[in-house]
């Protein structure tokens, strides 16, 4: 008997410990399968979460856009600043000079450019805005799409220029301008003068000026523009 219950022990060891590995290895599985969907519910929440905290992000930041229909607001020059180039054109002292030559040299190249539109105050641009609105029979937002409203033009800095082409007047703030020689010089060699074109094609709020300039070389007009950059380089992204 002795010897029988030895045997039995020694088979049924073995085969008591392998159940007990096998147990372990169940148990684990069946927790693995209770806690699966647990775990995707866990990731899904804390993706939801993510999302809605994302929202609430950009609802504050649109919210505090300071833009209106599109423009960004800037303050009036100081008069003090303020040059005269030419009857009806002011700009920004820090410009002047910059403007001037360049018109001097597109000149020698046979390129006449003409001044259309320099400084604006603010009180100018209000008579702009709202005239020029009742007698086309837009509302603001259409407006907006070819006019700035008080307060968010950049002319008010003296650093904005409207350019047209002598030798084709009748191109004069229309989209027609781009196909002068006066753009094309302008695009070929603003940069060297430190300005910029605005409001480029494909704009979501206004429309293309090729006829409108701004100036950015001085450290106060690159503070001006400093929002108006950044926002198109965070497009462009
Ligand atoms: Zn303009």
């Amino acid at each position: 008997m002795e010897q029988t219950n030895e045997i039995n022990e020694a088979i049924d060891i073995p085969v008591a410990e392998r159940r007990c590995v096998d147990d372990k290895n169940l148990k684990f599985k069946k927790k693995i399968i209770f806690l699966s969907p647990l775990l995707v519910f866990f990731f899904f929440l804390i993706g939801l979460l993510l999302k809605s905290n994302f929202k609430i992000n950009n609802f504050m930041m649109n919210n505090s856009d300071p833009r209106i229909l599109g423009h960004l607001p800037y303050e009036e020059v100081l008069k003090e600043d303020l040059v005269f180039i030419e009857p009806h054109i002011w700009v920004h002292k820090d410009m002047s000079r910059s403007l001037l030559s360049m018109r001097q040299d597109a000149k020698r190249e046979g390129v006449n450019l003409v001044f259309l539109s320099g400084y604006r105050s603010i009180k100018l641009q209000e008579e702009i805005f709202y005239s020029l609105k009742s007698i086309r029979n837009q509302n603001a937002s259409e407006r907006a799409r070819v006019s700035a409203p008080p307060g968010y033009s950049e002319h008010s800095t003296g650093f904005a220029i409207d350019i047209g082409d002598a030798n084709y007047r009748e191109t004069d703030f229309e989209v027609e301008f781009e196909n002068t020689d006066a753009f094309r010089w302008l695009k070929m060699n603003a940069a060297k003068y430190h300005f910029k074109l605005s409001f480029r094609k494909n704009n979501r709020h206004i429309n293309y000026e090729p006829w409108h300039w701004r100036y950015e070389g001085s450290i106060e007009a690159l503070k001006v523009f400093e929002t108006a950059n950044r926002e198109f380089i965070n497009a462009s992204n």
